[in-house]
């Protein structure tokens, strides 16, 4: 499947709003893999399985129907495009999605829905470098520390919850830090990636920049 674009990055580099623009300028499908990681955690939580309990952890993958697409998440019907970003949630999500059988399942899946939409826009860590290594463009967005904490703390604020810079900064270097050390698919820049710094850019001009290197790619088919 070649017609994806592929967007990786850690957290609060403004992937979402960028894989959501540059999916609405090319009229394709967004998948936002991060939300279904953590929908399987809220489902562990829910069922009271231990995080680390890699074969519980996968019997709930397994038996739960999630779908993160075009903005909105459902767990098994339910809409969690809320809950799955409690900190608890967050707190947990990093230990859930290490387990290579708790990817296995979410791979598949997202796969499965690049096929069904013959191509789209996926947002993750591993995207690039596993999802789907033929997507068409590769993109890895960063941002400094401080602005990913800024970014974060106002979308905490947006949704009624409050927070402190410092203690989200702390709380992103260590999902960073394991997101970034674990053994399967860790969170890594794909050889063909492009790498966009977005610490001083809109994410207008984040989007027009990608849309543009996928109609080159695409013309010079
Ligand atoms: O993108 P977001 O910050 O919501 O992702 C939540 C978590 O889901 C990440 O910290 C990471 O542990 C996991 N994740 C992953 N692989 C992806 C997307 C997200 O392991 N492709």
């Amino acid at each position: 499947m070649n017609n994806v674009v592929a967007i990786d990055g850690p957290a609060g580099s403004g992937k979402s709003t960028v894989a959501r623009g540059v999916a609405a300028a090319l009229g394709l499908s967004v998948l936002d893999t991060g939300a279904m990681y953590r929908s399987v955690t809220l489902a562990v939580l829910n069922a009271g399985v231990d995080p680390t309990d890699a074969a519980g952890c996968a019997l709930v993958a397994k038996d739960s129907i999630i779908e993160a697409v075009d903005g909105s998440v459902f767990l098994d019907g339910t809409d969690v495009g809320e809950t799955i970003r409690e900190p608890g949630v967050t707190a947990a999500v990093s230990i859930v999605s290490a387990h290579p059988a708790v990817r296995e399942i979410l791979v598949a899946q997202q796969r499965s829905w690049a096929q069904r939409n013959q191509g789209g826009v996926a947002e993750g860590r591993d995207i690039g470098t596993v999802v789907f290594p033929q997507a068409r463009v590769k993109v890895f967005i960063t941002a400094s520390d401080e602005e990913r904490a800024r970014r974060r703390v106002s979308d905490e604020k947006s949704a009624g919850r409050d927070a402190e810079i410092a203690d989200v900064q702390n709380a992103m270097a260590s999902r960073d830090a394991q997101d970034s050390g674990r053994e399967v698919s860790p969170t890594a820049i794909a050889v063909d990636a492009i790498v966009l710094d977005t610490t001083d850019r809109t994410a207008e001009e984040v989007v027009a920049d990608i849309v543009r290197r996928f109609n080159d790619v695409t013309e010079q088919r």
